[in-house]
């Protein structure tokens, strides 16, 4: 078993699965009306559930994204995740760590969201597995009208609009979505980025969907050896009743996030070459 601290989390990061889970319960909040213009039938933007009734949803490889660019952006700007490139049309240079086929498999963001080594230009045999884990945030009210529209879409290349169905469905400003944001064998520099990051979270958007500003608050945590909570529970709830269950994160001693970047990517690095994955 690997040594914990007092409140339970990891000493040192690991690489098999240990069984610990920190789940933090996360609040989004509109701060503009949002408009989701979506073309693609996989863009799923509203759900009907039997027993919440119809609620907008934003699902978690959304979020995810968004969180892993942040955090590739910051820990670019302390210099961590260069590496030279094995394969791909970077071949031979030094470049930092960047989706999608460019992760380097050895720095912190990829320790915490995941990556495939074989198909990364880094090309090291071997994958890793996401430590953090998350569902569909839900809507805490009904959507009260939807107009999914059909509109004339116009072509980004050439600018001809065509017949292509398009739906176009729009969230208040003030729209509140809950989710359960899940990391697993947590060390104390894991959870200094995951919450910082988190805390930063000030925009969601892709390609085709547009979802604006957002202002994000950490309801609390949860510490345990399994995972517990689902939005699709709490989401009827008071946040009252929800944070009682809860401890803050306010509480958390936790290193400085720039320490944390530094430390965590000396033991991934560490870890990688015990286990001679890494040369
Ligand atoms: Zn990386």
């Amino acid at each position: 078993m690997s040594e914990m601290n007092e409140i339970g989390l990891l000493k040192e990061p690991t690489i098999l699965p240990v069984g610990r889970y920190m789940e933090f319960v996360v609040k989004l909040k509109f701060l503009d009306d949002a408009i989701i213009r979506s073309n693609e039938p996989e863009e799923v933007l509203t759900h009907r559930y039997k027993e919440l009734g119809n609620r907008f949803i934003i699902p978690w490889r959304k979020v995810k994204g968004r969180l892993r660019r942040m955090v590739m952006e910051k820990q670019r700007g302390l210099e961590i995740g260069k590496f030279e490139a094995k394969e791909g049309e970077l071949k031979g240079e030094e470049i930092f760590c960047h989706l999608k086929d460019n992760l380097c498999l050895q720095c912190p963001s990829c320790f915490i969201f995941g990556g495939t080594g074989e198909t990364s230009s880094a090309n090291v045999p071997y994958n890793v597995l996401a430590r953090i884990l998350g569902e569909t945030f839900i809507s805490t009210t009904e959507v009260g009208e939807i107009k999914p529209l059909t509109a004339i879409a116009v072509d980004e290349r050439t600018q001809m609009t065509g017949r292509a169905l398009m739906s176009i469905v729009a969230v208040p400003a003030e729209t509140e979505l809950i989710g359960v944001v899940t990391l697993r064998d947590p060390t104390a520099e894991m959870v200094s980025i995951v919450v910082d990051n988190l805390q930063r979270l000030s925009r969601l958007g892709a390609r085709t969907v547009e979802w604006g500003r957002v202002k994000t608050e950490i309801l609390g945590y949860r510490l345990s050896d399994r995972e517990e909570l689902s939005a699709y529970e709490l989401v009827n709830k008071e946040y009252d009743e929800i944070k009682k269950e809860l401890k803050e994160v306010e509480n958390l001693t936790l290193p400085e996030v720039e320490e944390a970047y530094n430390k965590l990517n000396n033991q991934v690095k560490a870890l990688l070459k015990k286990e001679n994955l890494l040369k």
